[in-house]
């Protein structure tokens, strides 16, 4: 029998649990995860899956919208509305975006029912990965605690401000790290009675994400943990390009960033006083990869957050994750030896790196026409859903079944098979 091919995996957000579900499947590798943080733990907002992400991650993990509805409190979701929040048309219907659909849930239960898919033996907690060593047979992980591991690949999970990815982009490593987009957000979790009585009925006679477009600004609501919670997010231009990554938010500060044209409109005054019905209201920056030169160095390569860092204007980050570890996993479920294992990382680079990009850079797109900044459309309902229109189509354009055989194919061309 030949030996089994040891893979590592840094990051145990989202990205990282996902792949080591699709790698651990495959008798023939051996997946170890290593997260810094104490627990394997994910904190913060809501998330949506879209229709495209879910057939992924039933892929993985078959029967999973079963799995997420019992154990993840997921609730399931009518396309998004995104409708006009300031100005003269506030209130009008732009449209409703089929790609954001799917499922939404609160991030905690998503990470702890994925995790649940694994064994504990696997999971190492505590563990900071200082620094990365590779020769043509292995890689060696060194962590802050002065440990360290050997493996015949690793894998970067290890999100926005990754250090795998410092050695994956080689020389320069700054002139790929993450940049602010341009956007600072707040978010707030509230009871569903709260939130209905604050934006009116209209919003939740039926469950979906509702988006608000406007000058300036954009906000967001949507149910999540069975409908008994709604998560809410104002999101602001930030014309600094600020590198703060947290920002202490105040009425004075929502104020401020947004142009009184909301004020007037149906839905600001609600989303402020939720907002800022919290202890100490957090802005956070929103960050992004402008460019990235490759997705992987021979044994070591990146996926999720670590990769491609978007905007959350499409939701479409971890859905990208989920596109990374399906792709992965059918690749290296493919391989036979470690010595192949490059192979692997060069097709998931050729491949990924193109798709994510261009959802990196149509997100963008998409938060300039959420908050009226592409002057040719400003906050005009039905230029709106026209440009809307395209950079959406773009996200949920994706074949799987393709994106899989054009992996397997170049792959095994690659390898001279
Ligand atoms: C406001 C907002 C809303 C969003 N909404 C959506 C949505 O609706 N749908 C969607 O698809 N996406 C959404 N996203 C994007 C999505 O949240 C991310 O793309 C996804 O969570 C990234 O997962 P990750 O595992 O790559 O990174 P992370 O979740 O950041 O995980 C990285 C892990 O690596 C660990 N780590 C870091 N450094 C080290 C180290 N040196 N050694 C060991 N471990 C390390 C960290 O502790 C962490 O656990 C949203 C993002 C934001 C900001």
């Amino acid at each position: 029998m030949t030996a089994r091919i040891r893979i590592g995996i840094i990051g145990g957000g989202l990205a990282g649990i996902t792949l080591a579900i699709a790698l651990v499947k495959h008798p023939h590798v051996d997946v170890q995860v290593y997260e810094a943080a104490p627990q394997f733990l994910e904190r913060g907002a809501g998330i949506g899956l879209s229709p495209l992400t879910l057939e992924a991650l039933d892929d993985i993990i078959p029967s999973v919208i079963d799995l997420l509805k019992t154990q993840a409190g997921a609730v399931e979701l009518d396309p998004a509305r995104l409708v006009v929040g300031s100005g003269p048309e506030a209130g009008a219907l732009v449209s409703d975006v089929e790609v954001a659909a799917g499922l939404t849930m609160n991030r905690a239960p998503l990470l702890q029912a994925l995790i649940s898919r694994l064994s504990g033996d696997m999971l190492h907690a505590g563990k900071r990965v200082k620094s990365l060593e590779q020769t043509d047979s292995c890689v060696t992980v060194v962590f802050e605690d002065g440990t360290d591991v050997h493996f015949d690949a690793v894998i970067g999970a290890d999100g926005i401000f990754s250090s795998v990815r410092n050695h994956v982009v080689g020389e320069e490593p700054e002139k790929y790290a993450a940049s602010p987009a341009g956007w600072w957000d707040c978010r707030h979790l509230v009871p569903f009675e709260k939130a209905r009585l604050a934006l009116g009925d209209e919003s939740f006679k039926v469950d979906r994400q509702y988006a608000w477009l406007g000058e300036g600004a954009s906000m967001l609501h949507g149910v999540v943990e069975n409908r008994t919670m709604v998560q809410c997010i104002i999101a602001v231009i930030d014309k600094t390009f600020s590198t703060d990554r947290k920002r202490i938010v105040t009425r004075q500060v929502l104020e401020d960033a947004l142009p009184a044209s909301w004020y007037e409109g149906p839905v600001a005054k609600g989303m402020v006083d939720l907002i800022l019905d919290q202890e100490e209201p957090k802005g956070y920056a929103i960050w992004e990869h402008k460019y990235t030169p490759t997705y992987a160095n021979n044994r070591v390569c990146i996926v999720g957050d670590a990769a491609h860092t978007t905007s959350p204007w499409q939701s479409a980050g971890a859905g990208m994750a989920v596109e990374d570890a399906f792709i992965l996993g059918h690749l290296i479920g493919n391989i036979s030896s470690a010595g192949e294992i490059t192979a692997a990382f060069r097709v998931f680079d050729a491949l990924r790196r193109p798709r994510c990009q261009r959802v990196i850079d149509t997100g963008r797109e998409t938060g300039r026409l959420f908050c009226g900044q592409n002057e040719a459309v400003g906050v005009d309902a039905k230029k709106l859903n026209e440009a809307i229109g395209q950079t959406f189509a773009n996200v949920g354009a994706l074949n799987l079944e393709s994106h899989k055989e054009e992996a397997l194919q170049t792959m095994r061309a690659f390898l001279g098979s």
